[in-house]
């Protein structure tokens, strides 16, 4: 059986953190990712706000496009001009370069290699057609909004509002991102990301009447956009409960959309991802170099994110709740949930 103090569990943006923050003390760390390539194929629409660049170092290449103003279009035809300065990444880049980091911090990384099994301290790993056990006396599990770790642990599935996603060429050159809500997409909203000659055209919402796919036809025919050149399709879940009301048990800790860190209303969850995944690493590797207890997770993210998570959630719950398909009261309520 091998044995390594921390096995990670999901190469996304949240599990190479962890894995960076506990490899950089020096023990010993597997990351391990189910994908042939890390970040590949993309299942996001790759917008980070500015903030990021604290979190981590953003190369050229990972950026498609900085971005500074949000606009969103309510159903009522009334529209807002948000500040938010970010940038639209090239998600594949920017995921890799931080599986990078962690290796160069001396983490061990497993590509198409995959958690079966999770009993106690043992994972069991599908790799090159072997069921592997590994033992560790650490294990976070950062592998997305699914998480197989959670399940394997005991934690219930989250809620989830699904996506799906084209990359098209643009018309015309666009400056700033754009979300658009419908009553159709019924506690989600659809958005449009630039990336130079092209932008991601995407609906993310609960579905109901609509499948995700019947709603992105239809919000390519509100743009008009049926005909544009598709150069790339995605989709996926996002998770829309918020954090779990606890992300550790035993030495099981939860990061990025794994533990729910996901921003409830906007589904974003890339910086939230580096930021548990920050702050699970830093308290798994004082546990494993001090003995302290990994609680201070549940402190640290609390202090960090816990209001902005708090005020979401409540947000998402009026959404649940008093979603209108009449588009004056829609308005009336993302007027008060909305930026
Ligand atoms: C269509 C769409 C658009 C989005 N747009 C945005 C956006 O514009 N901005 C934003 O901030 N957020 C966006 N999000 C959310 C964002 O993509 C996630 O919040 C972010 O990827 C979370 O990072 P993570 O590291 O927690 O998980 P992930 O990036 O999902 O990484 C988890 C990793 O775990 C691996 N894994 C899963 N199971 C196993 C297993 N059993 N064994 C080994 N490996 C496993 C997966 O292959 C994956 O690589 C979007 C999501 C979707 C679906």
């Amino acid at each position: 059986m091998l044995k390594f103090d921390a096995v990670v569990v999901g190469a996304g943006p949240a599990g190479s953190t962890a894995a960076r923050v506990i490899a950089a003390t020096g023990a010993r760390v597997l990351l391990v990712e189910k994908k042939a390539r890390v970040g590949c194929p993309v299942q996001c629409a790759e917008y980070v706000p500015a903030l990021i660049s604290l979190e981590v170092e953003l190369t050229a290449a990972a950026i498609a496009q900085p971005v500074q103003t949000l606009v969103t279009l309510f159903p009522d035809g009334s529209r807002t001009l948000t500040s938010a300065p970010g940038y639209i990444l090239n998600r594949e880049i920017f995921d890799s370069t931080l599986a990078e980091a962690a290796v160069r911090a001396g983490t061990e990384l497993w590509l198409q290699a995959r958690v079966v099994d999770l009993k106690d301290d043992i994972l069991v790993i599908q790799r090159e057609g072997e069921r592997l056990k590994v033992k560790a006396a650490l294990i976070i599990g950062a592998d997305g909004p699914l998480s197989p770790v959670a399940r394997l642990s005991g934690w219930p599935r989250q809620p989830l509002a699904v996506a799906a996603q084209l990359e098209v060429v643009l018309p015309e050159k666009l400056e700033n991102t754009r979300v658009y809500f419908d009553p159709l997409y019924r506690g989600g909203y659809a958005w449009v990301f630039p990336k130079g000659k092209t932008a991601n055209v995407g609906v993310g919402f609960i579905p109901g009447d609509l499948t995700p796919p019947q709603a992105l036809q239809h919000f390519l025919g509100r743009l008009g956009w049926q005909g544009q050149k598709v150069m790339r399709r995605t989709g996926g879940y996002i998770p829309t409960g918020g954090p779990y009301p606890e992300v550790h048990r035993g030495m099981v800790l939860l990061c990025g959309d794994a533990g729910g860190f996901t921003h409830p209303v906007t589904g974003a969850g890339i910086l939230t991802a580096v930021l548990s995944g920050r702050l699970a690493g830093e308290a798994g590797s004082d546990y494993l170099s001090r003995g302290t207890s990994l609680t201070s997770y549940e402190t640290s993210w609390r202090g960090l994110l816990g209001k902005t998570m708090a005020r979401a959630v409540n947000s998402r719950q009026h959404w649940q709740a008093e979603w209108s398909m009449d588009n004056y009261c829609l308005t009336k309520l993302l007027s008060k949930t909305w930026f």
